[in-house]
């Protein structure tokens, strides 16, 4: 068992950090909401006034923050963890983040003798609570190999997708191709509806037939189709739209810098951004579904 500090308790990190502590880790952690900090810490978890101070005698060190400035601020701000880490200690940043921020703290990572991995996830909130997450690793296969027996405390399927910034990229990829497949299938739900065929009735048809595909088979977004899933209680919980339009603007910018054509992708950062502009960025992104059947 590890000695593991956890920074970002948010709807991800917390049930994560917690799934640490069920595995029987020693969990420190860090936030900077002080009652994201207490639930963990009412669980069993230690912490810190700082994550510098959190992360002080840590064999492992996990960040879960939202975006690439949070990570640049907890690792290479001066007061940053970089800094301070002995040489040796795995880092693993478990955010979704653009791939050249992650080869970037990696880089200086290794200046300073440190293993880290770029790990981000893909499962949700549903699958961070059951503890059966998607990690998509990139960096040094001996890095991997360290860090896999913690990762499968919180998933459990563990992929190493290649270098330092390749599980960044796999993941933006995975995401740009949810996205475009949420949209289509609201679009070609909304069209049926629009003859008057029942959504349910459609939705099964589809599914058992070439158009069928996840968002169909477990994530529909008709309201009242599928028991237990976010359109079903008004497009609450889940994946918000906002994360969803901010990692469609990561594959467009990647795509820019790697002069690749996502025609369908930039499509679907259009169609998330104007929802997210009309009010809708804290609702699950199957909600993306109004945009073809407004209320
Ligand atoms: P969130 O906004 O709920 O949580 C982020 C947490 O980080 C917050 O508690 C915030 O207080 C904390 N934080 C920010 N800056 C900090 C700092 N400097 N020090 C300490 N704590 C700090 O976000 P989330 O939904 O948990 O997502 C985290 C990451 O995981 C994002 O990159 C997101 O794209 C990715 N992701 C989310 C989902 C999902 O379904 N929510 C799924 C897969 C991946």
């Amino acid at each position: 068992m590890a000695n593991i500090t956890f920074i970002g308790l948010g709807n991800m990190g917390a049930p994560m950090a917690a799934n640490l502590l069920k595995a029987g880790h020693e969990v420190t952690v860090f936030d900077l909401s002080e009652s994201a900090v207490e639930a963990l810490v009412a669980e069993g978890a230690r912490t810190a006034d700082s994550g510098k101070a959190a992360a002080e005698g840590a064999e492992c060190v996990i960040t879960m923050l939202p975006a690439g400035k949070h990570v640049e601020a907890v690792y290479l701000s001066d007061d940053g963890l970089l800094a301070s880490l002995p040489a040796g200690t795995l880092v693993i940043d478990s955010s979704t983040i653009a791939p050249e921020t992650s080869r970037n703290v990696a880089e200086q990572a290794a200046v300073r003798g440190l293993a880290f991995i770029d790990a981000p996830v893909s499962g949700g909130v549903g699958g961070a609570k059951a503890g059966t997450l998607t990690f998509i690793c990139g960096g040094e296969a001996d890095t991997f190999e360290k860090a896999r027996p913690i990762l499968e405390g919180m998933g459990k399927n563990i992929f190493h997708a290649g270098p330092h910034g390749a599980g960044q990229v796999a993941k933006i990829c995975n995401n740009m191709l949810l996205a475009i497949l949420m949209a289509g299938t609201s679009e070609a739900l909304a069209l049926g509806a629009s003859n008057g065929l029942d959504p349910a009735v459609l939705s099964e048809i589809m599914k058992q037939s070439s158009g069928g595909n996840w968002a169909l088979n477990v994530y529909n977004p008709w309201p009242g189709v599928m028991e237990g899933v976010p359109a079903s209680r008004d497009y609450q919980g889940g994946f918000l739209v906002n994360l969803m339009a901010k990692d469609l603007g990561l594959a467009f910018d990647n795509a820019v810098t790697n002069q690749a054509s996502i025609p369908m992708g930039s499509l679907a950062r259009n169609l998330f951004q104007l929802h997210a502009g009309q009010g809708h960025g804290e609702l699950d992104f199957s909600s993306i579904l109004r945009l073809y059947k407004p209320e």
